[in-house]
């Protein structure tokens, strides 16, 4: 017999566990014995549906069926259709209008700032892959030849893909392309499937080897002659959100990550960037197309809080539609709720949109981002008024951004002008210590500064005295160490990207409030970001 021949092969260690089997490697290109579809309405109601009918049946992977369901919703988006017409009209044919259509819309997801919406293009990329492959003659699934339990080699791998065969006939996956936040990582997690991600030549190594171990905690992949199916599962364990001393809610910027933190189990949305939403549109968006996305946003957490903060544009944040900023010091300059103010175009048309939206969706409220004195929280409430008047809805609770350190030291100058705040510890932080928030500063000019975590705690005892919720968005919130300082102090919610959730849940729910509240006392007698770290680490340690 010849020795085996292994092959070793090293990617991003996307799911946990380990397993051995035999290798099934997925072909590229539409199924066999599908039909052409004959248009594009027609391609995209079929994947729609297809996808729609695998997300149906996943009800106990609610995760993987959120995903579907935004794509099935990506398929049939009407500015997709439309751009696909349109090129048709230029003479391109069916699946290369599909391909050109969907290509542009993915690139200008990645020259986006927000690392979320960067990976949604590939989620247009694989939609764009459905339809061509259903336009030329159905697509079947890629899986459909697994029969018996193997390692499931690929270019890439749909959730659509993963979810349509039976859960242990995948031992594990193993993708070409894809990082920690794909969508092929997301839903192996959720299946509790070891997986490796972004492992190039996988699928040629796949091709000369009949056996395969994945160890998903290394990010190993061993190609070899053979291999005996076993399997030891992935060890992701579900967190309890709701075990959080407080509400542990996400931050979002589409309605994809909305869904998807929705079926994470987050407490609500906390923070929803409506400039995110513009930024990925060439102009403004009509009040109708806002109402109806915040809606979406709504819908996808049903019973639960949603806040919808107004347009944060300016500075750090341009619009690619409006003139670029000419001040010395856009930092300092129209930027946030002063631009929004003063640029009818853009407040009317989203305080008329949140103010549909929230007629029918109770538990959405509205903040205003970057506040530096209550005139503006005056204006800003004075206009929802009007509006509210106008279209004869009510107004719903309307709260404020901490992000200004003058802010912070005079809350109560707010009195009777915001029902609640929420701590963006990033400006915060950035105005406080007078470094940019963009660069990479050592800790002593970061959030645990001995003057900004005082400055917080001063605002949570100043909203507990006001009788308002005090809540944090900022990076800090979805830290471990920032969530126990933060619920040591009396925040009342914390929100976070979705992927932050479960440490944070865990750490604060471990140690419990007291013990947070005994190290946030601690970490503000420190007399530098360094000694606070160095406290809530060795609680963090405990738990
Ligand atoms: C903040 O400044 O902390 C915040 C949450 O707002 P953004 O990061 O969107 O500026
Ligand atoms: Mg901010």
């Amino acid at each position: 017999m010849s020795p085996a021949r292994a092959t070793v092969l090293r990617g991003i260690a996307a799911s946990r566990g380990e397993a051995a089997g035999p290798v099934f490697v997925v072909r590229e290109g539409p199924a066999e014995g599908g039909r052409a579809a004959a248009d594009f309405d027609s391609a995209a109601q079929a994947v729609a549906m297809r996808l729609d009918a695998i997300a149906d049946q996943a009800t106990s992977r609610p995760e993987g069926a959120a995903i579907l369901r935004a794509q099935a919703a990506m398929a049939r988006d009407p500015v997709l259709a439309a751009s696909v017409r349109e090129r048709q009209g230029r003479g391109e044919n069916l699946a290369a209008a599909i391909k050109s259509a969907t290509d542009a819309y993915a690139d200008r997801l990645l020259e986006l700032d927000d690392a979320y919406l960067r990976q949604r293009a590939a989620d247009v990329r694989e939609i764009g892959r459905l339809l061509i492959a259903e336009a030329e003659g159905g697509i079947g699934s890629r899986l459909g030849g697994l029969r018996s339990p193997a390692v499931v080699v690929a270019r890439d791998l749909s959730p659509a893909d993963t979810l349509s065969v039976a859960g242990d006939l995948l031992l594990a996956l193993v993708t070409e392309e894809g990082g920690l936040t794909s969508h092929t990582a997301i839903v192996a997690r959720e299946l509790g499937i070891p997986a490796v991600v972004g492992l190039q030549g996988a699928v040629a190594a796949a091709a000369g080897h009949a056996g395969v171990r994945v160890d998903g905690d290394a990010g190993e992949v061993t190609f070899m002659d053979s291999a005996e199916p076993r399997q030891a599962r992935s060890m992701t364990r579900l967190i309890d959100a709701a075990s959080a001393p407080v509400p542990v809610l996400a931050n979002a910027g589409s309605v994809e990550a909305a869904t998807s933190a929705a079926a994470r189990g987050a407490a609500g949305i906390g923070l929803f960037r409506t400039e995110f939403m513009f930024m990925a549109q060439h102009g403004p968006m009509s009040e109708d197309d806002q109402a109806a996305t915040y809606a979406r946003v709504c819908d996808a957490l049903p019973g639960r809080v949603v806040v919808v903060r107004t347009l944060d544009a300016g500075a750090d944040k341009p619009l690619p539609f409006l003139p670029p900023a000419t001040e010395a010091n856009p930092q300092l300059g129209r930027r946030g709720v002063r631009l929004w103010l003063g640029n009818e175009e853009l407040c009317r048309p989203q305080v008329r949109a949140l103010l549909r939206c929230a007629a029918t969706h109770p538990r959405m409220q509205v903040m205003l981002p970057m506040v530096g004195a209550r005139p503006e929280m005056v204006a800003a409430r004075a206009l929802f008024a009007a509006e509210a008047a106008s279209l004869g809805v009510g107004v719903p609770d309307i709260g404020m951004m901490v992000e200004v350190p003058a802010v912070a030291a005079a809350l109560e100058a707010f009195q009777g002008v915001t029902d609640f705040v929420s701590l963006g510890t990033n400006d915060l932080t950035q105005y406080a210590v007078a470094a940019d928030r963009g660069m990479d500063w050592p800790d002593d000019l970061g959030v645990f500064n001995p003057g900004v975590l005082r400055l917080i705690a001063t605002v949570i005892e100043s909203a507990r005295r006001m009788a308002i919720g005090a809540g944090a968005c900022g990076e800090m919130a979805g830290r471990p160490e920032g969530g126990i300082f933060l619920v040591g102090v009396g925040a009342t919610s914390l929100s976070m990207t979705a992927d932050s959730i479960p440490a944070v849940v865990e750490a604060t729910s471990r140690l419990g409030g007291e013990r947070c509240a005994t190290a946030a006392r601690e970490a503000l007698q420190a007399d530098s970001a360094r000694g606070a770290l160095a406290v809530l680490r060795s609680a963090l340690a405990e738990a």
